[in-house]
C-alpha cells in the first residue's frame, strides 16, 4: 500500500514524464471538478506541458470566471478531436464518471486519478486519492507543493473554490483544520473570499429560484419523517427555463428538515432513467446506498443514475434506505 505522499511523488513523475494531456473532469461539474481542471491545466502550463481540458457537458455559468475555465471544452458544442495517451482525471470517482469524454482516451491510454471520493475503485495507472480530503482541490493544494511553481491569485482562487463549495462554505463536516488552514494561506495569496462565496454560494437566477419551488412543491415525506423527498422532471425543467447547474443544493432542503435522516432529490432524465442525489443527516451511508444502484460519494452525499420510470425508481430507493435502519 502506498502512502499519500509517495502517491503525490508518482504524480509528480507522471507530469513530468509524459506531455499533450487530457485533464477531464466528472459529468455535470461542480465547483471542485471545475477548480481541480484548471488548477491542473495551470500546474502543466507552469511546466511547459501541452494539454486540453474537457468536459462531457457545460460548465457552469457562475465558474467562468476561473482561470481559463473557457477554455474547457464542452464536448457537446464541440467537433469531435483526436485521442489522447496521458490523461489526468480529477474528481472522478470512477471511471464512468468522465462520461462521454472516454471516446477521446487511447486503448492504451495511462490515466493519473485524482480524487477524495472513498468510493473511488483506483482506475488509475497512478492514483493519488486521499477520503479526507475535503475536496479534489485539497489534494491538489499538497501536489502544488511539490513543484518549483510561483503562487498567484489566480491559482489560489481556482483552489479555494474547490474548498468553499465542496464544503459547502466551510460548514460541512469535511471542514478540517486542515481545509481552513489552507484557506487561510490562499488568502493570504489575495483571494476574495465574499466575492467568491457570494458568486459560488449566494447568487441565484430567477430560473433557479422557479425550479426550486417546482421542487418544494413536490415534497413527500415518509410517515415516520425519516425520509424526504422531492421531483423535478423534464417538463418542470423547461416550464422555469432551467438548466442543470439551477438543481444545485436543492436537495439539502428535503435533509436540512428536522428529523429527517435522508433527503433524496429524484431527477427524471427521461421515460426510463432518473437521477436520484442523496443526503444524510448522519445515520445512513449514503455512498453505500448509491453503490447498491452502482452510484458513488460520500458517506452524508452521494448519487447515483436509475433505470425505470419514476414511481418504481421512487419505491426501489425507499425500499432500500428502509432496510438501512
Ligand atoms: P450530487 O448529489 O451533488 O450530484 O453528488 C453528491 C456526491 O455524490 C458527489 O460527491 C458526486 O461526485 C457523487 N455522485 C453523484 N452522482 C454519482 C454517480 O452517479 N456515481 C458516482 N460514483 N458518484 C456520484
Ligand atoms: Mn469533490
Amino acid at each position: 500500500m502506498h502512502t499519500y505522499e509517495q502517491a503525490l511523488q508518482a504524480g509528480k513523475q507522471f507530469l513530468l514524464e509524459h506531455d499533450d494531456y487530457l485533464v477531464v473532469s466528472h459529468v455535470q461539474p461542480d465547483g471542485d471538478a471545475v477548480s481541480s481542471t484548471v488548477t491542473v491545466g495551470w500546474l502543466l502550463s507552469c511546466l511547459g506541458k501541452t494539454f486540453t481540458m474537457i468536459n462531457e457537458g457545460e460548465i457552469p455559468q457562475r465558474m467562468r470566471f476561473l482561470w481559463q475555465a473557457d477554455a474547457i471544452v464542452n464536448m457537446t458544442e464541440q467537433p469531435p478531436m483526436r485521442k489522447y495517451k496521458a490523461i489526468i482525471c480529477v474528481d472522478c470517482a470512477d471511471f464512468a464518471r468522465v462520461g462521454l469524454t472516454r471516446q477521446y482516451f487511447e486503448d492504451d491510454a495511462m490515466i493519473l486519478n485524482i480524487d477524495h471520493h472513498p468510493t473511488n475503485n483506483g482506475y488509475g495507472a497512478v492514483n493519488i486519492i486521499k477520503s479526507d480530503a475535503a475536496a479534489t482541490a485539497e489534494i491538489l493544494f499538497d501536489f502544488l507543493q511539490l513543484f518549483d511553481i510561483t503562487w498567484n491569485k489566480d491559482i489560489a482562487t481556482s483552489i479555494y473554490t474547490g474548498l468553499l463549495t465542496d464544503t459547502g462554505g466551510f460548514r460541512y463536516a469535511n471542514t478540517s483544520p486542515n481545509v481552513m488552514a489552507v484557506a487561510s494561506r490562499l488568502l493570504e495569496h489575495g483571494v476574495n473570499g465574499p466575492y467568491l462565496a457570494q458568486t459560488l454560494l449566494e447568487e441565484v437566477t430567477l430560473p433557479q429560484v422557479r425550479i426550486l419551488n417546482k421542487a418544494l412543491s413536490s415534497l413527500q415525506m415518509t410517515e415516520d419523517g425519516r425520509v424526504a423527498w422531492v421531483v423535478i422532471t423534464p417538463d418542470d425543467m423547461q416550464a422555469c427555463g432551467a438548466v442543470n447547474e439551477d438543481l444545485e443544493g436543492i436537495v439539502n432542503f428535503t435533509r436540512n428538515i428536522r428529523g429527517v435522516e435522508v433527503g433524496i432529490f429524484f431527477k427524471v432524465i427521461n421515460d426510463n432513467a432518473v437521477k436520484a442525489s442523496m443526503r444524510s443527516a448522519g445515520k445512513i451511508d449514503v455512498a453505500a446506498l448509491a453503490q447498491t444502484f452502482g452510484g458513488g460519494g460520500h458517506v452524508l452525499a452521494a448519487g447515483c443514475r436509475l433505470e425505470g420510470k419514476l414511481e418504481e425508481v421512487v419505491e426501489k430507493v425507499l425500499k432500500q434506505v428502509n432496510s438501512q435502519w
